[in-house]
C-alpha cells in the first residue's frame, strides 16, 4: 500500500527541497515519483500558440516519493504514518503521533 496518495498534503524530506511543504497534484506510481505543488520548479519554454505568447514558465517536476513525508493534517506531524487493518478488513493509514486515520 502506498502511502503518498493525491491530494495528500506533504514535505520535502531531503534534498535541495528539504522543508517545503505542499499539495500532492499528481502520483506517478510506475516510477515511484509526485509532483507536489510549488515544489521542485523548473524553468520551462512555452512555445507561443495562438491562445496564449511563448515565453519561460514555471512548473512542477515530479520528485521521488522517497523524499517525501506525509503531514497528518489532525496533528502536524509528518513522517509518522502506520498502516492498519480496520474490522472490516480494510487497510487504512494512520498517524502514529496522534492515531488518528488518513484518509
Ligand atoms: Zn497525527
Amino acid at each position: 500500500m502506498r502511502k503518498i496518495r493525491r491530494n495528500d498534503n506533504v514535505v520535502v524530506i531531503s534534498g535541495e527541497h528539504r522543508g517545503l511543504q505542499g499539495q500532492v497534484l499528481r502520483i506517478d506510481t510506475g516510477k515511484d515519483k509526485a509532483v507536489v505543488q510549488g515544489v521542485n520548479l523548473v524553468k520551462v519554454h512555452e512555445k507561443r500558440t495562438r491562445q496564449r505568447d511563448g515565453g519561460i514558465i514555471e512548473r512542477e517536476a515530479p520528485v521521488h516519493v522517497s523524499n517525501l513525508a506525509v503531514v497528518c493534517p489532525a496533528c502536524g506531524e509528518s513522517g509518522r504514518l502506520g498502516v492498519t487493518v480496520t474490522a472490516e478488513g480494510k487497510r487504512v493509514r494512520f498517524c502514529k503521533k496522534c492515531n488518528e486515520t488518513i484518509e
